[in-house]
C-alpha cells in the first residue's frame, strides 16, 4: 500500500533516520514499515510426477506458473493453499510437504511454497485462462520466488532442472 499523506493525521510523509517512510509531525508516531505480504504457492502434483502450471489472464502469453494467493484474515497457510487450489483449479488437494519460503522482492512478498497432490477434473476460475500439465522431467523453472520453489522441490525429488530467463 502506498500513501500520499499520513493515514493517521494527514501530515506530510518523509524518510526518517531509519529510512522508513514516516509522518513528519513529531507528535504523531506513524511509520510505514511496508512489511512483506505473505503469499501461498502450490506445486500441484497432478497424477504422478507431473505439475499443473497455470496461465493468469494478465500475464504475457508464454508465462505459466504455480497456483498462488493471499491469505484471508486469520487463515492458516495450510488452509489457504488448499482453498486456493480449490478456487483456481477446482481440485480437492492433499497437503504434501512444505517446500520452503522465498522472497519476491519486486512485489515485497514472502512466498510460502507447498507440494499439493491432486487429481480429478480441472476447472479454471476466471483469473486463469489456460494451464499445462508438465512431467517433472520436462519442467524448466524461472528466476523468481515461485520458480525457485519449484526448482528446489524437483531437485529434492532427484530431477535436474534448468532455469530459464523470462521470455
Ligand atoms: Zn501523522
Amino acid at each position: 500500500m502506498q500513501f500520499s499523506f499520513c493515514p493517521t493525521c494527514k501530515s506530510d510523509l518523509a524518510l526518517n533516520l531509519d529510512n522508513y517512510i514516516a509522518c513528519t509531525d513529531t507528535s504523531c508516531n506513524f511509520i510505514h514499515y511496508e512489511n512483506p505480504t505473505p503469499v501461498v504457492a502450490a506445486i500441484v502434483e497432478y497424477g504422478d510426477n507431473q505439475v499443473v502450471l497455470a496461465h493468469n489472464k494478465l500475464w504475457p502469453p508464454t508465462w505459466y506458473g504455480l497456483i498462488t494467493g493471499f491469505l484471508e484474515k486469520h487463515e492458516h497457510p495450510d488452509e489457504a493453499i488448499l482453498r486456493e487450489v480449490k478456487e483456481e483449479l477446482g481440485l480437492d488437494g492433499k497437503l504434501g510437504k512444505f517446500v520452503g519460503h522465498y522472497t519476491f522482492k519486486r512485489m515485497n512478498q514472502i512466498i510460502l511454497a507447498y507440494h499439493i497432490k491432486a487429481s480429478g477434473q480441472i476447472n479454471l476460475n476466471d483469473e486463469l485462462d489456460d494451464y499445462k500439465i508438465v512431467p517433472f522431467d520436462k519442467v524448466k523453472t524461472w528466476p523468481a520466488g515461485t520458480g525457485r520453489a519449484l526448482k528446489d522441490f524437483l531437485e529434492s525429488r532427484g530431477y535436474e532442472v534448468e532455469e530459464v530467463p523470462f521470455a
